[in-house]
């Protein structure tokens, strides 16, 4: 079987290993950019309500036709703009790189991303055998590297660009100006990734229209629907048109489209907790600062980047661990994020809890 699986399954393929999610199970999870608060009983009463005339029985609305009204509204997409859903944004990311997929003129097609960022645009670039270009962000604070951006787009023609709008998993946004200059210069795309809107005023989505290749893609993930999986992307109607193409039929599942659509009903809710998290990030990151021993970097989603002295982060992570706190660990994922931590904002509890159990482990590593 072995030689079987060698000989028909790709090497870059064989060489990975399947996503890894750490067990959290009894831990204050701080890892995954999870909304912290759950659903008041009685809005779940009456989501239980809504959820009772869901047809189970029948194939999903191929489209998500109900929910798109309602997502146009609550996010402010243009009239004129298509709109198009993923189960997640992640499937999104794929069915852009299936589109795009054939090799042309002996020539693979391109993904270009910033490094460091979301992992799955060079992942998937992967899977749909892509060349992924990575273009370093600015080592001291993780700002766009403007004149190696542009001269590799120009060196490179990637099909693709994905830009993420803050960063992850820096937190940063990047300068609006540079992005539209990626724009104007791109020969592709440009996918402004902005998973993290519900925590930013900043947003791309005014100006959607203003270029042909720009589109925008969001999640209802991070606002507190992270169970859902539902992502979408929007743009010119025509690009949409042929990433529908790739779409699987009834990607997004009944209890999936009628949820998220009660969800935005009743927003009020999600809203005002996607507002709590913006403050307790205020409050971490000022109470982050005051704690010596860590560099933090300023952020504009619902987790905080920071870094430990030389050697210590891996010493940190498993003190707060062996706290009960859940981060996650980014020493070794890119040569720019040696001995880095990322913390996902929580309730005040959680994030009083995580305070102190840096602290000691901080003091018991130096
Ligand atoms: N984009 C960015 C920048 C992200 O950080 C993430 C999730 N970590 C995603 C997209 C994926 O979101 P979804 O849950 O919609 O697949």
């Amino acid at each position: 079987m072995h030689a079987l699986i060698d000989r028909l399954i790709r090497p870059e393929i064989r060489a990975l290993r399947a996503y890894h999610v750490p067990p959290a199970a009894g831990l204050i999870k701080l890892d995954a950019m999870e909304n912290p608060y759950a659903w008041p009983e009685a809005l779940r009463e009456d989501w239980l309500e809504a959820l009772r005339d869901a047809a189970m029985h029948r194939y999903p609305d191929p489209r998500g036709g109900a929910l798109q009204p309602a997502l146009r509204e609550a996010m402010g997409i243009p009239a004129d703009m298509g709109l198009l859903l993923g189960n997640g944004s992640d499937e999104l990311i794929q069915m852009l790189a299936l589109a795009v997929a054939a090799p042309r003129a002996g020539e693979r097609p391109k993904v270009l991303s910033v490094e460091p960022s979301f992992v799955m645009y060079r992942m998937i670039a992967l899977f749909a055998g892509l060349d992924h270009v990575g273009v370093p962000l600015q080592p001291q604070d993780f700002s766009l590297d403007a004149e190696r951006l542009l001269t590799t787009i120009e060196q490179e023609q990637p099909a693709l660009v994905f830009l993420a709008y803050p960063n992850n998993p820096t937190g940063n946004l990047f300068d609006p100006d540079l992005i539209e200059r990626v724009i104007e210069a791109s020969p592709g795309l440009v996918i402004v990734d902005e998973a993290y809107a519900p925590f930013t005023d900043a947003s791309f989505i005014p100006r959607l229209g203003h270029w042909p290749n720009l589109l925008v893609m969001r999640t209802v993930s991070k606002m507190g629907l992270a169970g859902l999986r539902l992502g979408y992307l929007a743009g010119p109607p025509a690009w949409l048109e042929q990433f529908d193409k790739v779409r699987l039929p009834y990607n997004i599942n009944v209890l999936t489209q009628a949820s998220a659509a009660f969800a935005l009903r009743r927003r009020d809710v999600l809203d005002q907790q996607t507002q709590a998290i913006r403050s307790q990030r205020a409050a971490l990151l000022a109470s982050m600062g005051s704690i010596a021993g860590i560099h933090c970097y300023p952020s504009d989603a619902n987790f905080i980047l920071f870094r430990t002295a030389p050697g210590q982060a891996g010493a940190v992570f498993d003190g707060l661990l062996h706290r009960g706190v859940l981060i996650k660990n980014l020493d070794g994922a890119h040569p720019m994020l040696s001995d880095c931590l990322r913390v996902t904002v929580g309730t005040p509890d959680e994030n009083a809890a995580f305070l102190e159990a840096l602290s000691e482990s901080l003091s018991s590593t130096q």
